[in-house]
């Protein structure tokens, strides 16, 4: 799955959400979420990010390892 990390925080661009083919970015707090278990690892989105936000879950760095469970709890959280 690929997984939305904190340079996400208060960007405003949705070009993620428009490619996405199965729909599985929510909306959090303050930046956007994808569902681990809907993400069907296309990677479509991950060019189109002009934050570098979007990683595989793989490409994580270890500072970055908690935003996989932040995801998944919050694209569960807000509909
Ligand atoms: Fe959607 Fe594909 Fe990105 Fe997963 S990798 S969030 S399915 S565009």
């Amino acid at each position: 799955t690929y997984i939305v990390t904190d340079n996400c925080i208060r960007c405003k661009y949705t070009d993620c959400v428009e490619v996405c083919p199965v729909d599985c970015f929510y909306e959090g707090p303050n930046f956007l979420v994808i569902h681990p278990d809907e993400c069907i690892d296309c990677g479509l989105c991950e060019p189109e990010c002009p934050a570098e936000a979007i990683l595989h879950e793989d490409d994580l760095s270890p500072e970055q390892d908690r935003f996989y469970a932040l995801n998944a709890e919050l694209a569960e959280v807000w509909p």
